[in-house]
């Protein structure tokens, strides 16, 4: 059996949005079993949004949750470092509506957690273990899980630009591949989009210190992080868009040219589709995960 965790102690920090401009304090707390993570507005005296996908509410180039009246954005970095660390529960306090944007990418957020500490509880988590194909498609936009004894995702992206015309990649996330391959890859966007955006009341805290920014002939910013970083940083959004299905999946996950709005209503998909997968208890069945007990003479000869 693997047990659900939580933070060991409660964490804050300061930020800014990256489509609001607004100052943000951030907070992640511990939160008991079966609790989930759950997005908390102190400056609406503790509303709270639990980080489901059915609290999906404006997605305008991030992943937003609203329940009744309360909203919270850009919810889909940090939720990517919670399920790939392994933090089942948590509370996420928000003293405005963004989560603050960080660098662009969640590495911060894995420093946060880690300085938290993680703890151990009691309860069994739960992996959601795909058992036949789940898919969407949107014209040349398509997302799919398939049955995998890991949790892989390959994802591609094609735009017209010279800079990223293609890029594709493989990752069987666990946490560690997840910190050091997916976690630093920032968000990016287009420089004459940028403009755009900032007319509807979008991007209005980017700036080149949270966001990678694709000119004509290449990146306004001094280097990149990964020769592929765009392509890291959308398998980093569909992991945390993924997250909304409430636990952790068991299949190998491919997506082209997706965004926020084909992976979130994936999700949904995934979870109305109740015979395509089953609730485990761990990620491998128990007999492969046993120790093999070799007898004293044949142990000897593999020290040996
Ligand atoms: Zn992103």
């Amino acid at each position: 059996m693997h047990g659900q965790r939580t933070l060991r102690r409660s964490i804050s920090c300061a930020g800014i949005g990256l489509h609001s401009g607004h100052k943000v304090t951030l907070s992640l707390r511990p939160a008991s079993a079966n609790s989930g993570i759950r997005f908390r507005r102190s400056d609406l005296g503790g509303l709270e949004i639990p980080a489901t996908v059915s609290h999906v509410g404006g997605i305008n180039h991030a992943t937003g949750l609203a329940r009744d009246a309360v909203t919270v954005d850009t919810v889909e970095h940090l939720l990517a470092a919670f399920v790939s660390l392994g933090v089942d529960n948590a509370i996420v306090e928000l003293s405005s509506p963004e989560v603050p944007i960080m660098d662009g990418s969640a590495a911060p957020f894995v420093y946060l957690i880690q300085e938290a500490g993680i703890k151990q509880l009691s309860a069994a988590r739960r992996y959601l273990k795909v058992l036949r194909p789940i898919s969407i498609s949107r014209g040349d936009k398509r997302i799919a899980l398939y049955p995998s004894d890991h949790f892989k995702v390959t994802y591609s992206i094609a735009f017209d630009h010279p800079l990223l015309r293609h890029q594709s990649r493989t990752i069987r996330v666990t946490e560690e591949s997840f910190v050091e391959e997916i976690a630093p890859a920032r968000t990016f966007g287009f420089l004459e989009e940028v403009e755009m955006m900032r007319q509807q009341g979008l991007a209005l805290g980017g700036s080149l210190e949270n966001a990678v920014v694709i000119g004509d002939t290449g990146v306004l910013n001094n280097a990149l992080r990964f020769e592929d970083e765009f392509v890291r940083h959308k398998i980093l959004d569909v992991i945390g868009d993924m997250a909304l299905v409430g636990r952790p999946i068991i299949g190998h996950l491919i997506a082209h040219r997706g965004g926020h709005a084909l992976h979130t209503a994936f999700a949904g998909r995934v979870l109305e589709e109740t015979d395509a997968w089953t609730l485990v208890d761990a990620p491998v069945a128990p007999a492969a995960t046993s120790p093999v007990i070799l007898p004293v003479k044949d142990a000897v000869r593999v020290v040996n």
